[in-house]
């Protein structure tokens, strides 16, 4: 049976994308002026998944992709920073509107309360620094809900390696077949998960697949779910003979 469930943080349990996309809107406006902020939010998602990609595979330090975001994304607009500092003092000014933006997604509390009351163990993996994800818990009412919390940064390997879902289950002392992962990418979180033995489970708000998507959900046998409304529900019919004795 599944005793422990981790999270994913970032567009699973926390709306991150739509805070991006608030938070720059705001910065640009307040910078610009009137703008077409649907363009420059979708440049800016693009910059973000780009250069924060490179700083998960060492390519880029962690305050690097900050600057490289900022850079390219102002270039275009005609500002070039003249050193980091200036591009870090550009991001950290977004950074407040960020973080104005900052919310839950409404089924977070109620799925977080019902696993709870099975008396389930909670915890989570995210792909980032320890102290920036600790705040958007703290901020968020969520740092006594979850009971551990294991970072890329601090642990030096990003999912989907295997390595950083195993140190997880290690923490709680379970088997992976004894704990689920539930996150908002299809491969890093989910098959991520499954590839290291545990019940991985996509949650796919949007309900939107590829074909690719169909294909690797069905080779991986990771359970899709369009909201953490389905989770607890799916977990107590989860087959037990997929887990370890016990
Ligand atoms: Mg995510």
């Amino acid at each position: 049976m599944i005793r422990v469930v981790l999270f994913d943080l970032d567009d699973t349990l926390f709306a991150h994308r739509a805070a991006v996309r608030d938070g720059i809107a705001a910065h640009v406006a307040r910078e610009l002026g009137t703008v077409d902020a649907a363009a420059l939010q979708d440049r800016w998602d693009d910059l973000e998944e780009h250069h924060y990609h490179r700083y998960l595979t060492g390519e880029l330090s962690y305050l690097g992709q900050r600057h490289w975001r900022a850079r390219d994304f102002m270039r275009p607009l005609g500002v070039e920073f003249a050193d980091d500092a200036a591009a870090e003092e550009w991001f950290e000014t977004y950074l407040v509107e960020y973080r104005r933006a900052w919310t839950l997604y409404p089924d977070t509390i109620p799925c977080l309360d019902a696993l709870g009351g099975t008396g389930v163990r909670i915890g989570m993996i995210t792909n980032g620094e320890l102290g920036f994800q600790l705040a958007k818990l703290d901020a968020m009412g969520l740092t006594d809900r979850i009971e551990q919390v294991v970072t890329s940064g601090e642990f030096g390997y990003a999912k989907p390696d295997p390595r950083i879902f195993l140190h997880a289950c290690e923490a709680f002392g379970v088997a992976p077949s004894d704990a689920a992962y539930v996150g908002d990418r299809l491969q890093t979180d989910a098959i991520g998960a499954a590839d290291a033995g545990l019940t991985g489970v996509w949650l796919n708000r949007s309900g939107v697949t590829s074909p690719e998507d169909d294909a690797a959900v069905a080779a991986s046998g990771v359970a899709v779910i369009r909201t953490l409304a389905e989770l607890p529900a799916l977990l107590a019919l989860w087959p037990t003979s997929r887990s370890s004795s016990d």
